[in-house]
């Protein structure tokens, strides 16, 4: 059977069907509309995915300070009302506080040895501390971006505990938080630790606003409520009498 769709090898080009075939094909101008046209629609779209993107990070965040604030509450409610503390007084790397809350945060961490040894941490999405940690960092992984308000509810010493009712402003005054992202004049042993606005952090010589989330930082605050807060509003205490969303107590001072 002849194949109908073959052309016959004698057959004249047809200038007609030619024709055709140049009109079905896209002209080099059409071509560089249609990129042109992406070209636009990916510069529209992108800023909005990369800003869905950032929002959703800073919700996961925000999810994980609550876990974290609920664990620093579960925590006082089970050891007479005092608070964790920020260090471990064998070594001082600050994340004695996740070894405390982490059995009701369902990470199990049994001893600080455990901790240190292997930690299964709440991270944040949007923390840079990958390579900001000398392999020999005592649990380096447990800091997971947040700090502990260490100034204002104990950093190393027994003593230095807060309890949950000594705090006569507990919406604010924060517990935990999103802590420092590498930079100059800052170790390791800085990223476990929330600064007072005022203070700056050990081995720096000013202070350093935490710009982790845009607009704000996230927050767990006494009450159990969680925020994204501007560092305006945390700052504005920084008039050298008080660090306002720090403050057990507005008479009080920083302990060191
Ligand atoms: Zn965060």
């Amino acid at each position: 059977m002849r194949d109908e769709y073959a052309y016959p090898m004698t057959a004249t080009p047809n200038p007609r069907s030619t024709q055709n075939r140049l009109r079905r094909a896209f002209t080099l101008i059409e071509l560089l509309v249609v990129i042109a046209i992406i070209a636009i629609l990916a510069s529209l779209l992108l800023p909005a995915l990369a800003k869905a993107k950032a929002k959703a990070k800073t919700i996961q965040c925000l999810s994980n300070e609550k876990q974290i604030g609920l664990g620093y509450l579960l925590y006082a409610s089970d050891h007479s009302d005092f608070l964790p503390l920020a260090a471990h007084e064998g070594d001082a790397a600050p994340c004695q506080w996740f070894f405390e809350i982490s059995p009701y945060i369902a990470r199990q961490i049994q001893s600080y040895t455990g901790l240190v040894a292997k930690a299964q941490v709440v991270a944040c999405p949007s923390a840079k501390l990958d390579k900001a940690f000398p392999p020999s960092t005592p649990a380096a992984q447990a800091y997971g971006g947040y700090g502990h308000n260490y100034v204002y509810l104990g950093y190393l010493l027994e003593a230095e505990r807060v309890k949950v009712s000594h705090v006569t402003k507990p919406t604010e005054t924060c517990m935990n938080g999103d802590g420092l992202d590498p930079g100059p004049g800052l170790s390791w042993w800085n990223f476990g630790y929330l600064y007072p606005p005022s203070r700056a952090p050990w081995g720096a010589a000013t202070v350093r606003p935490y710009n982790r989330h845009g607009k704000g930082v996230n927050y767990a605050w006494v009450d159990g409520h969680v925020s994204t807060t501007p560092w305006t509003t945390m700052s504005n205490g920084m008039n050298g009498k008080i660090d306002w969303f720090y403050m057990t107590h507005p008479e009080d001072k920083p302990k060191f």
